[in-house]
């Protein structure tokens, strides 16, 4: 089974070349050695948490937002 390693960069097919023990993208040329390759993902799946709390924090504080807003909306309409 060979296994298929996506490039960080561009998520073209990454070739392992035993000369240089690195992995190579085909499409963007990005060499990574394994290590680097695996540090190189675990950087972007952190990068996605914290920007998946970000936007689940945007997004409540829009939810906050509306809330107050139609609160606000319906005791005006209110007096
Ligand atoms: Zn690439």
């Amino acid at each position: 089974m060979v296994k298929i390693a996506r490039c960080p960069e561009c998520a073209g097919v990454m070739k392992y070349i035993p000369d240089t023990k690195s992995m190579v993208c085909k499409s963007c040329g990005l060499s990574l050695t394994r290590g680097e390759l695996d540090s190189y993902w675990k950087k972007i799946k952190d990068q996605n948490v914290s920007d998946d709390d970000d936007f689940q924090r945007k997004k409540s504080r829009r939810k906050e937002w509306l809330d107050w807003y139609s609160k606000s909306k319906s005791e005006k309409e209110r007096y």
